[in-house]
């Protein structure tokens, strides 16, 4: 369903577009929504990937996605991360992901800060990718820390054993209850207190204070911050520019307009 740009939204964008023509320096906050015009289900929005699976076993799908689980019942961590993979096999990155890699190419210095795990980014081109999740196609083993990293999870086996000792493998990401990678954070931060000319928010609910923080510093330095989302959440207060659309056709209008096609 192609509902188009809104007038609306179609006079942000042409705020948000004047702004970035002079700029320098992008940050990209992105989240689950930039990659729903990909097919991938959100993760709280209607149909939202964990308000859809019921786990048979009664045990909420959030402790089944943890840390904890992982270690008590590796099988059952395993069932539901292959069955999630599963229903997002051959999906690829879109419009939004593609502009954001052409827009490295056309400023100075472009960030994009990522809560998914789907490694879209990287695969559409863009390099300066901080993926504060991880990416569930890098697996590890958490014995002897043999990484490999795989195209999808097709004829991995039911609970996935290392290659080198046996041990037993998982994905390189951040499951529920366990800490963030500081070194992330500190890239983050490190980028931050450059500065950004602006700061673009996209598909995130913007749940996590580490999403919210840099968005508020960034205003705080100085940085124009415009959010990309067709719902109202917690940044859009403290954003400047609303821009109430999907992130690919949002992104595919503002870079006909940056460059003027
Ligand atoms: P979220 O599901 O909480 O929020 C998604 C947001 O995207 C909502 O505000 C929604 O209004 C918006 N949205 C929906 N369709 C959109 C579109 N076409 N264009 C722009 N915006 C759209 O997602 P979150 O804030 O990223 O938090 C979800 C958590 O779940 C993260 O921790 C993430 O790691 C994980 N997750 C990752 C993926 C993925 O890798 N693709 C998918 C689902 C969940
Ligand atoms: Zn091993």
């Amino acid at each position: 369903m192609d509902e188009g740009l809104s007038p609306e939204a179609r006079e942000a964008i042409g705020r948000v577009a004047s702004s970035m023509r002079t700029c320098q320096s992008v940050l990209f906050v992105t989240g689950a929504g930039i990659s729903a015009d990909s097919g991938l289900p959100t993760y709280r929005g209607v149909g939202g990937l964990y308000e859809e699976a019921h786990p048979e076993e009664g045990i909420p799908i959030e402790e089944i996605l943890s840390g904890a689980m992982l270690r008590l019942r590796p099988e059952l961590t395993w069932k539901y991360l292959l069955r999630m993979e599963r229903a997002v096999r051959g999906a690829r990155p879109n419009r939004a992901h593609e502009v954001i890699a052409e827009m490295e190419r056309r400023f100075n210095r472009v960030w994009t800060f990522t809560q998914n795990v789907d490694g879209f980014h990287r695969l559409a081109g863009s390099r300066h990718v901080i993926e504060i999740h991880g990416d569930m196609r890098d697996l590890v083993c958490v014995n002897c820390g043999f990484r490999q990293t795989v195209e999808n999870y097709e004829g991995l086996s039911e609970t996935p054993r290392c290659p080198v000792c046996g041990g037993l493998v998982r994905p390189d990401v951040i499951l529920f209850g366990e800490m963030l990678a500081m070194e992330k954070i500190e890239l983050l931060w490190e980028q931050l207190d450059l500065g950004f000319d602006v700061v673009v928010a996209i598909g995130t609910s913007a749940m996590f204070h580490y999403i919210v923080e840099p968005v508020i510093r960034a205003r705080r330095m100085g940085s124009i911050t415009v959010e990309i989302n067709p719902a109202r959440t917690e940044l859009t207060p403290e954003v400047m520019v609303r821009v109430p659309a999907r992130a690919s056709l949002a992104l595919d209008e503002l870079w006909r307009r940056l460059v003027g096609t």
